[in-house]
C-alpha cells in the first residue's frame, strides 16, 4: 500500500461551516433566487473565499462566469383565446390556462389540428411545423409529465403556429411564469394548457388567438469558477462543485425568505472548506481540482448546463464531477444520518472506491439508499456533466428532510460538527480522485449507465 496524501490537520471546522452558511442563507440574500442581488452577494462571498485561499480564476471576469440571459414573462395584456366549433364560440379566460412567456401571437379563425399526445410525439415534421395544434392532455402523472416535457422541447424545435393542449384532467405545475434563457435558445412559442377538460371533445375547430410579447428584462447569471493547480498531471481536472443558487422569496407571509441553508449554503460551504484545506497542502495533489459553485440549479440545473456547454477546462480532460448537496442536515425524514454520506448512482462507476477509502480514514460511511441512490442521479447538477459523459455523482448527508424547499430551512438547524466530519471526509475523497493512478470510469457492465457512456467509445 502507498501512503495516501491526507488533509492538514485540524482542516474543516465546524465554526468555519457554520460561518459560511450562516451569511449564505442570512435573510439580507433574500433566498438567493436566480436572478437577484441576493444571488450576486452570494457570488461575491464565494469569490472573495477563493481569492483568500488563492485559487487561480478561472472565468472570464475574474471567477465569474458570466451567463448573459434574458427573464422572459408571461404577459396576460390584451389575451384572447376561442375555439370555434360546430357554430359554437367557447371563449377560454386567462384564469383558466397554465403558460410559458410567448412571443406576441395574432391567429384569427385558423383551423386546428387535433393530435393526441402519442401521435404529437411521432408525427412528421411537416405535420407541426407552422400549424396550429389542438393536443389533448392526460391527467397528469409521472409518466405523462416527463412525456409533455419531451413534447415540448420537440415542439420547441420544429415551431408550429401555436400548440393549445386542452387537459382532461389535472395540469402541470404553473411555470410561474418567467422562463430564463440563453441565447442560444429556441425561440419562445405559444404553449397554452387549457384547463377545460369538456373542451377535450372537439376534433375540429376553429382558433383564434391573441398575445402579447413577453416582457423580457436581461438576466445576469454567474457561476464561481477558481482552480488549485495540481503537479504532474495538472492538465487533468476533477470538478468539486454546488449550487449556490435557492428559491427566493415566498409572495407573502410573516417569514418571507427561503434560506436554503441545507439546499444549498452546507454544500457551497463544503466547497470553500474543501478548497481552503487542500489548499493548505505541504504537496499539491497531481491533478488540477476546479471549485466550481452554479446559478440556477433549482430553474433546472441552468448553471450546470450553461457551464458543460462552455467549459472551463475541456471536458474530455475532466475526470468526474463531485458534487455536494444537503451536507448540514443529519435529520432525514427517514431517521438520523450521522457518520455517513449518501451518493446518487452509487454503483454507476468506480468513485465509490475513493469515497469509502477516505470514509474509512475519517471515520464516515459511504452508504447506498437502495431507492434514493439511482432516482435522484437526475434531481441535480451532476446530470448534466453525465450527459456529456464525465462521471460526475452528487453526495449529500440525507435525501429528504424535514424542511426541504421549506422557509424553515434556516442556518441554525444544521449539525457542524458532523458536517464538518463529512467534509473532512469528502475532500479527503476529492484528494484521493485527484492522485490516484487511473481516472474514474463507469462501470459498463451496469446498463444504467448506457446513456452516460455513449460519448466515448
Ligand atoms: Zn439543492
Amino acid at each position: 500500500m502507498v501512503a495516501q496524501a491526507q488533509l492538514p490537520p485540524g482542516a474543516v471546522t465546524a465554526d468555519a461551516l457554520r460561518a459560511h452558511v450562516s451569511f449564505l442563507a442570512s435573510d439580507a440574500l433574500e433566498g438567493r433566487n436566480s436572478p437577484s442581488k441576493g444571488l450576486d452577494i452570494a457570488a461575491e462571498y464565494i469569490a472573495s473565499r477563493f481569492r483568500a485561499t488563492g485559487l487561480k480564476p478561472m472565468g472570464d471576469d475574474g471567477y465569474f462566469q458570466t451567463a448573459d440571459w434574458t427573464r422572459s414573462q408571461v404577459n396576460p395584456e390584451g389575451f384572447v383565446l376561442a375555439l370555434e366549433s360546430a357554430g359554437k364560440r367557447y371563449d377560454i379566460a386567462y384564469s383558466d390556462v397554465t403558460m410559458d412567456a410567448a412571443p406576441a401571437t395574432s391567429l384569427e379563425g385558423v383551423a386546428v389540428v387535433k393530435l393526441s399526445m402519442e401521435e404529437a410525439a411521432i408525427a412528421p415534421d411537416e405535420a407541426i411545423r407552422g400549424k396550429a395544434l389542438l393536443i389533448g392532455l392526460p391527467p397528469i402523472d409521472r409518466t405523462v409529465g416527463q412525456r409533455f416535457g419531451a413534447l415540448r422541447r420537440r415542439l420547441l424545435k420544429l415551431s408550429p403556429a401555436a400548440a393549445i393542449f386542452i387537459a382532461e384532467g389535472a395540469v402541470p405545475p404553473s411555470r410561474g411564469g418567467a422562463t430564463l434563457r440563453s441565447p442560444a435558445d429556441t425561440p419562445l412559442l405559444p404553449i397554452v394548457v387549457v384547463r377545460k377538460p369538456e373542451l377535450a371533445t372537439l376534433t375540429e375547430a376553429k382558433l383564434t388567438l391573441k398575445l402579447a410579447a413577453a416582457i423580457e428584462t436581461p438576466a445576469r447569471m454567474r457561476n464561481v469558477a477558481g482552480l488549485l493547480e495540481g503537479t504532474d498531471l495538472k492538465d487533468q481536472v476533477l470538478i468539486v462543485s454546488a449550487h449556490y443558487d435557492h428559491l427566493g422569496l415566498a409572495a407573502s407571509g410573516k417569514d418571507v425568505v427561503f434560506n436554503g441553508a441545507n439546499d444549498n449554503a452546507s454544500g457551497v460551504a463544503g466547497v470553500l472548506e474543501v478548497a481552503a484545506s487542500l489548499a493548505k497542502l505541504p504537496t499539491r495533489p497531481r491533478r488540477s481540482i476546479l471549485f466550481l459553485t452554479f446559478f440556477a440549479e433549482e430553474k433546472g440545473l441552468l448553471g450546470a448546463r450553461h457551464y458543460t456547454l462552455h467549459p472551463l477546462v475541456p471536458l474530455s480532460q475532466t475526470i468526474a464531477d463531485l458534487n455536494f448537496e444537503q451536507l448540514g442536515r443529519t435529520d432525514s425524514s427517514e431517521g438520523a444520518n450521522l457518520d455517513m454520506v449518501n451518493m446518487t448512482g452509487f454503483d454507476f462507476s468506480d468513485v465509490k472506491t475513493a469515497l469509502a477509502a477516505a470514509g474509512a480514514l475519517t471515520g464516515v460511511r459511504l452508504v447506498k439508499h437502495e431507492k434514493a441512490s439511482d432516482q435522484f442521479f437526475g434531481a441535480s447538477d451532476n446530470l448534466p456533466f453525465a450527459e456529456k459523459c464525465v462521471v460526475a455523482h452528487t453526495v449529500s448527508v440525507t435525501y429528504a428532510f424535514p424542511d426541504y424547499h421549506q422557509l424553515g430551512d434556516e442556518w441554525q438547524k444544521l449539525d457542524y460538527d458532523n458536517m464538518a466530519k463529512v467534509v473532512r471526509m469528502l475532500g479527503t475523497g476529492a484528494l484521493f480522485l485527484a492522485d490516484q493512478a487511473s481516472r474514474p470510469v463507469y462501470d459498463a457492465e451496469n446498463a444504467a449507465t448506457a446513456n452516460y457512456r455513449a460519448c466515448h467509445p
